[in-house]
């Protein structure tokens, strides 16, 4: 009968929801929490439903200070440990990932979100130098093409050229200074080109998102490596000069080091192919690029003449 009045006291207090906590009739010393995320009680730690933490109180600058510290130092799912793991294990870690071992790695789309953002803040740092640069150049490419001693079609037709490969520097330019942009929304295309060359047994065995987890941490290695070439730059802008012609080699080298394992491929045979796949993916981005260039020049700069 006792009984039956306290657990009617429950109902009530589960009904209403307004106490968080239940002393169980048993166990007077065991707590019983209500968790503040879905409302499932138990009397561990965490919550089994949802997985949220019994100690969730108020915001504290404590707690954010703390959470803050722990995404990058927290050996579970931490920012320092997936990039250390990235650096040391890449193949093992993507593999890791495909085969369920996820909690302890920093996901690769965020991880890429993340360093994307560390770009930026670089970017708007020593981005503005390399403009000016940039420009600079320009001009004396153009002053080098005007006194030719030819005939009128000619001239027109080599102007015309110039046009073009002008406006295709200023696309390449955009590409530059877009980087961020033009990375998220070419994934796509990585994708595209890494399952054309990465063999038709791997396409047959690995679903597509599981292609773009390598592609994720594939290309936080190379924008890690734009980073430090934005670093360079603020010291010596012909060091950051050659460091940008590596960025092919770079990428070339992090999808060799993410896909091997995964591929089941030798270290120069994931090379070679990806190689192809990243000429591939230049070459479609350059047509679409050149196609646009054209298009803009016939529809905008021609139709104005
Ligand atoms: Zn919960």
């Amino acid at each position: 009968m006792e009984n039956e009045i306290q657990n009617k006291a429950q109902i009530d207090e589960i009904q209403t929801g307004s106490q968080t906590e239940i002393q169980p009739e048993t166990h007077p010393e065991v707590k019983t929490h209500k968790c503040l995320n879905c409302g499932t009680e138990f009397e561990r730690n965490f919550c089994p439903e949802c997985g949220q933490s019994a100690d969730s109180g108020r915001f504290t600058m404590r707690f954010i200070f703390e959470n803050l510290v722990a995404a990058f130092t927290s050996k579970d799912g931490g920012i320092w440990f997936t990039l250390k793991n990235l650096f040391t294990r890449p193949g093992a870690m993507v593999v890791d990932m495909l085969n369920g071992k996820r909690r302890s790695y920093f996901s690769p789309f965020p991880m890429l979100f993340f360093v994307l953002t560390v770009y930026i803040l670089l970017f708007t740092l020593t981005g503005s130098r390399g403009e000016i640069k940039e420009l600079e150049r320009e001009y004396l490419e153009t002053e080098e093409t005007i006194d030719l001693n030819l005939d009128e079609k000619t001239q027109k037709s080599l102007a015309r050229a110039n046009e073009i490969q002008k406006l295709f520097g200023q696309g390449v330019r955009l590409y530059n200074n877009h980087y961020t942009a033009v990375t998220m929304l070419t994934i796509p295309l990585f994708l595209f080109a890494t399952r054309a060359w990465y063999g038709k047994s791997n396409r047959k065995r690995y679903y597509r998102a599981e292609y773009l987890v390598a592609i994720a941490y594939s290309m936080v290695i190379v924008v890690l490596y734009r980073c430090l070439t934005s670093l360079v730059f603020l010291f010596s802008d012909d060091v950051e000069d050659t460091m940008l012609n590596f960025i092919p080699l770079v990428t070339i080298a992090a999808f060799t080091a993410c896909f091997r394992r995964m591929l089941g491929f030798s270290i120069a045979k994931t090379a070679w192919r990806s190689l192809l796949a990243l000429g591939l993916y230049y070459i479609i981005l350059g047509t679409l690029l050149l196609t646009i260039c054209i298009g803009l020049y016939f529809f905008l700069i021609a139709g104005r003449q």
